[in-house]
């Protein structure tokens, strides 16, 4: 089921061709379905229904206003990975008794403002993070939550920038220093120690690792509980990777079947050792409740044959869409209105002036100048990415539904970008 269709000759989101979009908004715009993202997140919710589960979508693969206002009438939760990212949530009308902190940095300002709106948890990476975060909520008079996040050093398997669960990594405590910094953070005043989590890796279309990393945070909460030490909830990071069309790509674990795997370990376990006793388990999806629901339409401006390499430069580029750049990444490329033809190689480049603005290489495509191409499962990781180099202004973002167009967000414009600089007097 794909809210992205060709219809008579057409590419379409939902029932709109992309090419009115592309008149009505100008290109590069981000074009997401507000179809595809409810089903997205309901892939995590249905099959919890009925349990204490709470899906928290990692907002820092899209964090417009708009898609968290969705989410949040649906019941979602977040993860935050800033101060930044709290006060969108609650701009959006979102719940902050439905959120968790992320992150190894927090700063003394972000544990404060997260405190005052009464977060669920603070997802703590470091013993020295917990100190502070003690320090602060004594100076408040409150008691902060906080979960570990543990690295269970667990091989993901997925691309180095990715892959966060091993131990040569900046994140989370390691699973040797677990006991020790729980039994630290329960003698600290002002915490409440609430659950236990871990994140090992994004773009996971296997969840053999995920059900691993689930098996030592379970033996971590049997210790933990002989302590003395009762966890309330798990939090199992990351959601489950996505389909970028690449050919040969494996295909990604349905998110229910996973789901359903998650809660047969987890069901056996309570039952074997906790007489049933209920624990909330927490998700924390970002690229899959966002990846396949956006394009990046973007405009033909030239056709450069070369002797080596044909390019196709059009007007988005590596400030508009970092992942090529950034990790590698493969994103596919479809023309808007197809044409009969021969194809031709080529590389998608931009117009910024770095080798590395490239967005898709070595594409067999039947092009001409002005041609409309999408750039396809844009939705995650794109727009939160983007930049304004070689002051380029970001791309305006649409959201469809139906047969409704919304923008919910403009084009910036160059006097925006430099109203907050100043010449010397
Ligand atoms: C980025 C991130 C996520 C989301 O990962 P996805 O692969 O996009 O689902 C979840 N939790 C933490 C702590 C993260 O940093």
């Amino acid at each position: 089921m794909s809210h992205f269709h060709y219809q008579d000759g057409v590419l379409h989101v939902e029932a709109l061709p992309l090419t009115q979009l592309a008149e009505q908004f100008g290109t590069p715009l981000y074009v997401y379905s507000k179809a595809a993202l409810l089903a997205n997140f309901d892939a995590y919710a249905q099959p919890c229904a009925g349990r204490d589960a709470l899906v928290c979508y990692a907002m820092k693969a899209n964090s417009n206003l708009a898609i968290l206002d969705l989410l949040a009438r649906r019941g979602a939760g977040f993860d935050i990975v800033s101060g930044g990212e709290l006060q969108r949530v609650l701009a959006a009308g979102g719940d902050p008794g439905k959120v968790i902190f992320s992150g190894v940095g927090k700063t003394e300002a972000e544990m404060e403002q997260a405190l005052l709106a009464g977060i669920l948890c603070f997802n703590v990476e470091s013993i020295p993070e917990l100190h502070r975060l003690n320090g602060v909520a004594a100076r408040l008079g409150k008691r902060a939550p906080v979960s570990l996040r543990v690295n269970p050093n667990v091989d993901a398997k997925t691309h180095p920038y990715i892959a966060t669960g091993l131990k040569a990594n900046k994140f989370g405590v390691a699973f040797d220093d677990a006991l020790a910094t729980y039994r630290t953070a329960a003698r600290l005043s002002h915490l409440d120690v609430v659950g236990i989590d871990c994140h090992i890796g994004s773009q996971l279309l296997d969840d053999a690792p995920l059900l691993e990393a689930l098996d030592k945070l379970i033996e971590l909460i049997d210790t933990l509980d002989a302590e003395g030490i009762h966890l309330h909830h798990l939090d199992i990071g990351g959601g489950i990777g996505i389909q970028y069309g690449e050919a040969g790509e494996a295909d990604p674990v349905p998110v229910a079947d996973y789901v359903q795997r998650l809660y047969a370990r987890i069901d056996a376990w309570r039952a074997a050792r906790h007489q049933g006793k209920p624990i909330k388990l927490i998700f924390e999806p970002g690229r899959s409740i966002v990846g396949n629901t956006g394009v990046l339409l973007m405009k033909v401006e030239f056709l450069k044959p070369g002797s080596e390499k044909n390019f196709c430069i059009v007007d988005a580029a590596m400030n508009d869409m970092k992942r090529p750049t950034l990790y590698q990444a493969w994103m596919e490329i479809k023309p808007v209105v197809p044409r009969a033809g021969v194809a031709t190689v080529y590389d998608v480049v931009g117009p910024v002036c770095e080798s590395g603005d490239w967005l898709a290489r070595e594409r067999a495509l039947a092009l001409d100048q002005g041609d409309l191409l999408a750039m396809m499962t844009a939705g995650a990781y794109g727009m939160t990415m983007a930049s304004n180099y070689n002051t380029r202004t970001r791309a305006a973002e649409v959201l469809v539904d139906g047969d409704q167009a919304h923008l919910i967000r403009r084009r910036e414009t160059v006097a925006e970008l430099i109203a907050l600089e100043s010449r010397l007097p």
